[in-house]
């Protein structure tokens, strides 16, 4: 008869294997900011590509641009001491998250409001940039705030964001049209698919920059606090994160940033 060890052994072997390639898969943020910096490793940030004023990409060039990536690298410098240690991945609304929990990222950084429900799945920075959301219209339309909204008409807005669940409240009547990304919303915006798109002001005034023909209405209907999310249990990384956010807000880089991005907003702190 086997004795029972053997018996096992075929398990403990793929028990092992297993956990070695989790390991392999590990971000940066199980590792120590020494080891990191030894290794030469990367922040890899979850950003977005498709929104104007935070993550875009520049189709001259490749590159992505935006308040969320200048921040990623500034914080990126702060920690790795290279700005060029930032790396990029696009993420979405309703990607963002499980993209962060299963490592493919190792931080978002990317419109995201701090809320309750997400908190209870990834930890987040100090707050770093304070939204509200609004409502985007073309000129001239009907509708001037949320209280407009009424079952005859139809608001379109992003899978995963928090603009769907608030919209729900805020309108209850009216109809809400999901989609994927910023740039599939507003296309359908544009084609006359909804009477209004909403999401965060500060995204709202990407879209209204680039398209005289559209306007913020209605003023902000919530408060939407951005955060960058970091796994649960990543203590040092967010540590790390939160004292960089602390050293650019000290030294004026924080301030040269959001001048450079929203020169006409004053700033909220
Ligand atoms: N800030 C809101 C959110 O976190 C809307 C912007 C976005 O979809 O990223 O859901």
């Amino acid at each position: 008869m086997m004795k029972p060890i053997k018996k096992l052994l075929p398990l403990v072997v793929s028990l092992v294997t297993l956990l070695v390639l989790a390991g392999c898969n590990k971000g940066l943020a199980d590792k120590n900011v020494a080891e990191i910096v030894q290794s030469d490793q990367k922040i890899i940030w979850g950003v977005k590509n498709d929104t104007r004023l935070f993550g875009m990409i520049n189709i001259k060039t490749g590159a992505i641009e935006g308040f969320d990536i200048d921040i990623a690298k500034a914080i990126t410098k702060e920690i790795l001491g290279d700005e060029n240690k930032a790396e990029f991945v696009e993420v979405t609304s309703k990607t963002r998250i499980p993209l962060l929990k299963n490592g493919n990222i190792d931080a978002i950084i990317a419109t995201m409001t701090i809320t309750d429900e997400r908190k209870k799945q990834v930890d987040f920075s100090q707050v770093y940039f304070d939204a509200g959301q609004s409502l985007l219209v073309k000129k001239g339309s009907d509708i001037q705030s949320v209280a407009d909204l009424d079952s005859s008409t139809t608001v379109l807005a992003v899978k995963g964001s928090t603009s769907v669940v608030n919209i729900k409240k805020a309108a209850p009547e009216a109809k809400v049209l999901e989609f994927e990304n910023y740039a599939e919303c507003f296309t359908a915006l544009k084609s006359g698919q909804g009477d209004a798109m909403t999401t965060d002001n500060s995204i709202l005034l990407g879209l209204q920059t680039d398209n005289p023909g559209y306007e913020l209405t209605g003023g902000n209907f919530t408060n939407e606090p951005y955060g960058i999310a970091i796994n649960k249990g990543q203590t040092e990384f967010l540590a790390q994160v939160n004292k960089a956010l602390d050293t650019l807000h000290e030294n004026g880089t924080y301030d040269k940033i959001y001048n450079k991005w929203f020169p006409n907003l004053k700033e909220a702190e």
